[in-house]
């Protein structure tokens, strides 16, 4: 059966199903006759959840780091806390009842006392009970349990969507590929598959439920497509293409240490996005030229708390001194959209994406914007450092942004801390009143940072999550095409450069035309950068140039997607 989806992460996997469901489980009271049986039970449900909370930690450890690792040492505690313990059994001893029913009072009513208290700490202890509950009932009854980090064998994972940091706990030696039945090219799973390189298919609507665990299952991420249960036809042609595949990618490695130059000479920047300093070795190896975004907002996620200022500061200053003298665009906190923090309440919007995120929430929330600002002025010392504010939608919006970062430059220059006095400040072009208005913030701002994934949404005002209206996902849009070019001229007239770090930057179809638009900088996943530096070495600037001309003047997608085939086949 074959299924289709779209293509997030290239690549092609061929393994087992791996159903990543979490299993639903209704609790009921219920007379048992035994109370050593239950409470035998109970042990045993502990004991499993302290070697698997114990696995997780040390594997998050070595994939993440030290305190994301810290958080599963708080289960633990909480799992052997003797005070829940003892509640429990006196519930089963005095009541006669099943264990699951009695855990599930006890941790309940834990629960709501963390809960209704004021202080953000406390609050956020309640999620970490919730967690374990989950995990100690599931064992009680023993339903499986999805987590990530669990997975010890090699297998194809496929989920209704995995959130980005169920992303991040997948462990590439054993997880070979994933589908989801949910989700768009650039939703942030999709873009985080991408940097881990594991070939992904996203926005397949069933096939979830389509699939049982154990089943042979092809995953290609080059043509967004699943095949369930293949023929031996089908399995051959696929470790056929596969193979061709990894010797492609062999071949583009003799362009690491190369510039990216056309073949008339013309020399633009390729860059990487990061999400983690653990995507360094990545950008290192593929031979980006600096880092074009790193998005602050995962050093956020899958913890318990804010990253203090010192947390913040190791994580930059690492970046920056690994990257040497190259530039490195560092992203102020975009959260909000399908990025949620668990510890930080963020009331429930009808329209997360047009919502409080990003900037918006960092000019009301200023000590939490402080706090990242310190951390990277303090890291500006130890590399080349541009700082870019996310989601500006007005001049107002930039022009607030940029007097907290100058309040707390000359705090920290009273405090007598070393800050690098060559920081610029650029922003990123993601809304389209932005866009519209370029030529003016051109010349308040350091530099542009086109963020396609969000201005094509906005712009064609479709949900950059929502398949069903991924069709209107179109980057080679005139339209988007036309923002683009104001964004870039306008940039220009004022001797700024302007940048691409949205997904397109790395399309090999938008290269042609964002080359002929006069780009200065594409930043991608470190995946793309040698099969992007390879294509343009066989580009001319100057035909481009006539190739976005006639682009412009079209009226829709398809037919600008076709001429930019027939150009890049003539350049082949
Ligand atoms: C974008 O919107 O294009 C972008 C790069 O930011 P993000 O994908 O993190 O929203
Ligand atoms: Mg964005």
């Amino acid at each position: 059966m074959n299924i289709k989806g779209i293509g997030a992460s290239a690549g092609i996997a061929i393994g087992k199903v791996y159903k990543f469901q979490q299993a639903e489980f209704s609790i009921e009271k219920q007379n048992i006759s035994s109370v050593e049986k239950e409470l035998e039970k109970l042990k045993s449900a502990i004991d499993h959840s302290e070697r698997e909370l114990e696995i997780i930690r040390d594997k998050t450890k070595e994939t993440i780091d030290e305190e994301h690792a810290a958080v599963f040492d708080a289960h633990i505690q909480i799992l052997k806390d003797p005070s829940i313990i003892d509640e429990v059994e006196k519930i089963v001893k005095e009541q006669r009842v099943n264990v699951e029913y009695a855990f599930h009072e006890v941790t309940n009513n834990y629960i709501n006392m963390f809960e209704s208290m004021e202080d953000e700490y406390m609050k956020e202890r309640a999620a970490d009970i919730k967690d374990v509950k989950k995990r100690v009932i599931s064992h009680i009854l023993d339903v499986k349990i999805c987590d990530p980090s669990l997975i010890d064998e090699e297998v194809i994972v496929i989920a209704h969507d995995l959130t980005p940091s169920d992303t991040a706990q997948l462990n590439k030696k054993y997880v070979l590929g994933f589908a989801t039945n949910i989700g768009g090219r650039t939703s942030h799973s999709a873009i985080m598959a991408c940097s881990l390189e594991i070939p992904a298919v996203v926005g397949t609507k069933t096939l979830l439920e389509e699939v049982k665990d154990g089943e042979l299952l092809i995953v290609d991420g080059i043509n967004g497509h699943v095949i369930l249960n293949p023929s031996e036809d089908e399995l051959k042609e696929y470790k056929e293409k596969a193979k061709k595949y990894e010797e492609q990618k062999n071949m583009l490695k003799k362009f690491v240490d190369k510039k990216t130059r056309t073949m008339d000479g013309y020399e633009v920047e390729l860059g990487s996005n990061i999400g983690s300093p653990n995507d360094l070795d990545g950008v290192i190896s593929n031979g980006a030229e600096g880092i074009g975004l790193y998005r602050t907002e995962f050093l956020y996620m899958g913890k318990d708390h804010f990253p203090t200022e010192d947390e913040q500061f190791k994580a930059y200053k690492e970046v920056l001194e690994k990257m040497g003298d190259k530039p490195v665009v560092i992203r102020t906190l975009d959260i909000g959209g399908d990025k949620e923090l668990s510890y930080m309440e963020m009331p429930k919007e009808l329209n997360p994406f047009l919502g409080h995120r990003a900037i918006r929430l960092c000019l009301e929330k200023v000590d939490l914007f402080k706090t990242q600002l310190r951390a990277l002025l303090r890291a500006s010392a130890y590399g080349n450092l541009k700082i870019m504010f996310p989601m500006i939608a007005t001049i107002n919006d930039f022009k607030r942004a940029k007097e907290v970062l100058i309040g707390v430059k000359e705090e920290m220059i009273k405090e007598g801390i070393k800050i690098s006095d060559n920081i610029e400040v650029g922003i990123m072009v993601e809304i389209p009143s932005t866009a519209i208005l370029a030529d003016q913030f051109a010349k308040e701002v350091d530099f542009f940072s086109i963020g396609t994934n969000d201005l094509i949404q906005y712009t064609f005002a479709a949900d950059r999550m929502n398949e069903k209206v991924s069709y209107l996902y179109q980057p080679y849009n005139p339209s988007l095409l036309r923002l683009i070019k104001m964004v870039i001229d306008a940039a220009h007239k004022e001797g700024k450069w302007a940048g691409m770090c949205g997904e397109m930057a790395g399309s090999q179809l938008a290269i042609p035309l964002l080359l002929g638009l006069g780009l200065d900088e594409f930043s991608m996943s470190a995946t793309k950068v040698l099969e992007s530096r390879y294509l343009i070495s066989k580009l001319n600037k100057k035909h481009t140039h006539d190739l976005v001309s006639k682009a412009l003047q079209m009226n829709n997608n398809e037919d600008v997607v076709k001429l930019v085939e027939e150009y890049i086949s003539e350049v082949e």
